[in-house]
């Protein structure tokens, strides 16, 4: 792990072996952090922080755009090695690696931009006024999951790093080699020692000591919805900033004037890229009567073109390839949603077997039509290549069901009527809703959930707010 500018055992001296879940071989090792290392980043974290936030901004811009380039420049290794341990098509682990590295220079440039206020004021002693200026908070914690490593990393890092924060970053345990990699270049880029620190570990095990660690007073987590509430239950009553980007199942509506190949098209990236393990993928879709058949019909026919399989090798064209699942026991956990959504009255159109692989955890992409509204496939997150697919006739039904849920990330429909647009976007419970287009996270715009799926905002110039405190200055004595 990186400490102070320092590669790092534990302080235990244990190690977790990453595994690569094609292959099931260890493709490394990194230290197994417990609470003495946790205090030790922190600790360091927190010595960096006074001379880091009063450098000037261009210096810190000047930094995170250098990592920027140097991200793209080494982005052939990041995708090897994401790839190694997470599992994603190489093709898959160079788009994340191109938005990693946007990402972080948009941030480098967004901070520079940022300006505060002046406010004339009232005053019965003579002449004043206010300002508003932005203070950075000190030490974030930037907390990951496995899916997406590396742009959920930049998602935290870069604007924590802009606004004149320190950091330190735990990846998920079985995703932490292209996170360190990541480290080195921020290093290699000019960012101090101790600015930005990673532990490695499991979270069960350090997760605590870094979220109630009072010197940390910014915590960005993303991951499982029940880890969030773990998290909010020890940071909340130290009333320390937390954002928690949880889980999601995004409703997509299929109007009946919709355009169906580009409908299809995008529902299919939406659903099987990162071979499903994405937190806005289109998880529920509802399809106008007038034409699911259409639409179920080409669905079923290109999910057919997936041959799961090692993401380091492509398929042979027309195939197209579409790795493992991260884990055995998440690979065993969609398989239970699936068979629960078939003995609820699912059919399954397509898809769904293990079969043909000695070793990794692979999943062949399913499309289910209409499991009833208890089943797993409806109620919870489904975390991999299944989808529900319903029909409706009455847009009324669609909006109600397509916020029966408990989560609210993202949602889509596909229609070019303003009026079924409008109602979309005023009426469905979600932190965003696309309109003719596939589910996607720009750096430009603010994401975020509502309900299960959490609070705060990542990505947009917005997300800079969270990184800062503002306060207030009332200046007089000026007559
Ligand atoms: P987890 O919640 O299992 O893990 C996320 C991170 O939290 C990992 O680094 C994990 O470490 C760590 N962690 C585990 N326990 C604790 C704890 N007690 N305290 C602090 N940290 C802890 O999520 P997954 O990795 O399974 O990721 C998938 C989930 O992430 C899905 O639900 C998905 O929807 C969601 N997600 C949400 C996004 C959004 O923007 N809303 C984007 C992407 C994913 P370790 O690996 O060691 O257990």
């Amino acid at each position: 792990m990186l400490i102070g500018g320092e590669w790092r055992r534990a302080a235990a001296g244990e190690e977790i072996e990453v595994v690569n879940p094609a292959t099931e071989d260890v493709v490394g090792s990194v230290p197994s952090g417990g609470a003495r290392d946790v205090e030790l980043a922190v600790e360091t974290a927190k010595r960096a922080f006074p001379e880091w936030s009063a450098t000037d901004v261009e210096h810190r811009a000047g930094i995170l755009a250098k990592a920027a380039a140097l991200i793209e420049e080494r982005g052939k290794d990041l995708a090897a090695t994401l790839t190694s341990e997470q599992g994603k098509p190489i093709l898959e682990a160079r788009g994340e690696v191109t938005h990693l590295a946007h990402g972080v220079r948009f941030y480098a440039e967004a901070a520079t931009k940022v300006r505060g206020a002046y406010q004339e004021l009232p005053s019965a002693f003579g002449p004043a006024y206010g300002m508003v200026i932005r203070r950075p908070m000190g030490v974030c914690a930037a907390i990951t999951p496995y899916n997406f490593p590396l742009t959920l990393l930049g998602t935290k890092v870069a604007p924590a790093l802009a606004s004149g924060n320190t950091v330190v970053a735990k990846p998920a345990s079985t995703t932490p080699l292209a996170t360190l990699e990541v480290a080195r270049i921020f290093a290699e880029a000019g960012v101090p020692d101790g600015v930005l620190n990673v532990v490695t570990g499991r979270g069960a095990e350090i997760g605590d000591a870094l979220v109630g660690h009072p010197d940390v007073r910014r915590i960005a987590f993303t991951g499982e919805t029940g880890t969030g509430r773990h998290i909010m239950s020890i940071a909340g009553p130290q009333l320390k900033r937390v954002t928690l980007e949880l889980g999601g199942s995004d409703p997509v509506i299929v109007c009946a004037d919709a355009d169906v190949d580009a409908a299809v098209k995008a529902v299919i990236i939406g659903r099987y890229w990162n071979a499903g393990q994405a937190c806005l993928g289109c998880k529920r879709v509802f399809v106008h009567d007038s034409v699911y058949d259409a639409f179920v019909g080409q669905l079923v026919e290109r999910v057919g073109r997936y041959e799961p399989g090692d993401g380091t090798v492509r398929a042979e064209k027309p195939k197209l390839r579409m790795g493992p699942i991260h884990t055995r026991k998440a690979r065993d956990e969609l398989l239970a949603q699936l068979e629960d959504g078939v003995a609820r009255g699912g059919e399954v159109l397509i898809g769904g077997g293990t079969g043909g692989h000695d070793k990794g955890f692979f999943l062949e992409p399913a499309v289910v039509a209409e499991p009833g509204v208890d089943s797993r496939l409806v109620r919870e997150e489904v975390f991999g290549p299944v989808l529900p697919v319903f029909r409706f006739s009455d847009f009324d039904e669609a909006i109600r069901r397509a916020n029966d849920t408990p989560y609210g990330l993202g949602s889509s429909i596909w229609t070019h009527d303003a009026r079924l647009i409008h109602r979309a976007a005023q009426e469905i419970d979600a932190g965003m809703t696309w309109v003719n287009q596939i589910h996607y996270g720009y750096d430009e715009l603010p994401f975020g959930g509502v309900k299960d799926s959490g609070f705060g905002k990542e990505h947009g110039i917005e997300a800079l707010d969270s990184y800062v405190e503002v306060k207030s200055i009332v200046v007089g004595g000026l007559g």
